[in-house]
């Protein structure tokens, strides 16, 4: 596989349009920009298409965030797969696809989508997609992209995380073949627990 730069991405829908500047140079970390948040813990189906140890994969990196989130917000894992094509499809079901996409240097994307309640946006649910097209593997592998790595970061989003500006941040915005990348760093952390003091 091409040594090229994948790009990570979380994308939104909702109401109202993201006032991106207004925190810009006020806060230590690039994603303490206005973003959503949850308010209610977020359950995943992930699809047929993703072996059994890749699906677990899924559940440790959610555990990961776990950690930081209070107790009744918190990413859970439904073992169930789900055989549904149409990324991203509003229908009140959280899912992991893995469908081709057509911007070939997209890795991942996660579409969340939001409520606005006062000044803050609350999750209502989250798509995402880990593209087709990209050759993925469940560990390191110097010619394909580690799903568990790539999983994290887009997690990382429905939490309410924006990108990083430090490299080694799970929620810095791209990543590469042979990259692993799967462990929250303390600006990950920090962020995490900023979002939910
Ligand atoms: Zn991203």
């Amino acid at each position: 596989m091409r040594k090229e730069r994948l790009a990570k991405r979380g994308i939104a829908a909702g109401v109202v349009v993201l006032l991106l500047s207004l925190l810009m140079g006020t806060q230590a970390y690039a994603y303490t920009l206005h973003y959503w948040k949850m308010d209610t813990s977020i359950w995943y189906r992930a699809s047929y298409l993703f072996g059994d140890e890749t699906r677990e994969g899924f559940r440790s990196r959610m555990s990961a965030w776990n950690q930081y989130l209070p107790e009744w917000r918190r990413l859970c894992y439904d073992a169930n797969v789900h055989y549904d094509s149409g990324y991203p499809s509003r229908d009140g079901r959280n899912q992991i696809y893995k469908e081709p996409m057509a911007a070939s240097k997209t890795g991942a994307e996660n579409k969340v989508w939001y409520d606005q309640i006062g000044s803050m946006l609350y999750v209502r649910e989250s798509d995402i997609n880990l593209n087709w097209n990209v050759s993925w593997t469940n560990g390191y592998d110097p010619s394909r992209v580690d799903t568990q790595t790539v999983m994290v970061h887009e997690l990382g989003h429905t939490v309410g995380l924006h990108h990083s500006e430090h490299r080694w941040a799970v929620m810095f915005e791209e990543t590469y073949a042979g990259y692993l990348n799967r462990d929250l760093t303390s600006d990950d952390i920090n962020g995490v627990r900023n979002r939910y003091l």
